[in-house]
């Protein structure tokens, strides 16, 4: 078996271009760019909680840094830096090469460079702390959502909670609706260019992580305002229609987490922007909702009269 050190060389280091001293000291060295502050966030993913602990490895490397990067989507932001802090049972090589590959690829992907981590035994846990960039000032929170704004969603939501379903065993989906859920289950792409191009445009914004309900709920509460949300036009995977009627289906629409879509809000007089930017990302952005008075965030039904909701977005520790 490889010693802690091999592993960190053969399997973590890679040249570093951006950052001034990567991995090898006690710490790394990094120049943020000028009028920008650095927006910092971690992430971790336990064995057993978060993934199947026989997950794919390539598809655990790509996963424990895309939940990451939607956290600097999230705030419109530009990923630069990442420190990997895993734990693991045993250095397996195998394991070790998909799982770097997974996460590597990513990065090089979205331009992060890994700069440090930590190494260690025990059971299966990654732990991702994620440094990007914001334009000073400009940063896309979730307290500054007002009353009359809309409420827009990027993508399709439900497809990973179902895919999740799935597995479980509680659900059988089959052909392009399996492979098309699992992938988003498996390996969501943040929408790090969607946070970006909404600087200026969307008033705040969060990554749905803990489903729709839960997360609109946050943004409702940080900004002291209430919603409206209607469910019928909360989009999904037309793949997935058939199974509209099962009960899990608005379960995951409205609870379902690990979508890593942004949900955002932004002034009605931002339609045409949004409209834009959804043509130029190749992205669909729908509106599904609205901004008013109160505290309270409501599902609707077509007749546009709230609906009895009992569910709740994911808590560890409800
Ligand atoms: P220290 O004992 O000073 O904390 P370590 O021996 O834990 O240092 O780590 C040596 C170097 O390797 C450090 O630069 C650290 O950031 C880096 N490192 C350790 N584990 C990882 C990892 N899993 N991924 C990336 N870098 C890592
Ligand atoms: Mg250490």
């Amino acid at each position: 078996m490889p010693s802690e050190f091999e592993v960190i060389a053969r399997y973590f280091s890679r040249h570093t271009r951006t950052a001034s001293l990567g991995i090898g000291d006690d710490a790394a060295l990094v120049m943020p760019s000028v009028d920008s502050e650095l927006a910092i966030a971690c992430d971790t993913l336990v064995s057993g909680t978060h993934f199947f602990a026989d997950v794919e490895p390539a598809a655990l490397g790509h996963k424990s840094l895309a939940v990451n990067l939607s956290d600097i989507a999230a705030m419109g932001g530009r990923p630069r830096w990442a420190l990997l802090a895993i734990t693991l049972p045993e250095a397996n090589a195998a394991w070790l090469e998909a799982f770097s590959e997974g996460f590597f690829s990513l990065a090089k992907q979205f331009g992060v460079e890994l700069i440090g981590g930590d190494t260690s035994r025990g059971p299966l846990t990654i732990t991702v702390t994620i440094i990007g960039e914001v334009v000073a000032g400009r940063a896309l929170r979730r307290d500054q959502a007002s009353d009359g704004d809309d409420l827009w969603v990027s993508g399709q939501i439900g497809s990973a909670a179902l895919a999740l379903q799935h597995l479980r065993g509680n659900l059988r989906l089959k052909g392009l609706a399996l492979e098309q859920s699992m992938v988003r289950l498996l390996a969501p792409v943040p929408r790090v260019e969607l946070g970006r191009a909404l600087l200026g445009v969307a008033s705040s914004a969060i990554d749905v992580s803990d489903g729709v309900l839960a997360d609109a709920g946050h943004i409702a509460q940080c900004s002291g305002v209430g919603m409206d949300i209607h469910l019928a036009d909360i989009p999904y995977l037309p793949e997935l229609t058939r199974f509209k009627a099962d009960p899990l289906f608005q379960h995951a629409l409205l609870a379902g987490g690990d979508d890593y879509e942004l949900l955002f809000t932004a002034a009605p007089d931002q339609s045409a922007r949004i409209a834009a930017i959804s043509t130029e990302l190749a992205l669909d952005l729908t509106r599904i909702g609205r901004v008013r008075d109160g505290s309270s965030v409501d599902i609707l039904d077509e007749n546009g009269i709230a609906m009895e909701i009992s569910v709740k977005g994911h808590d560890h520790f409800a």
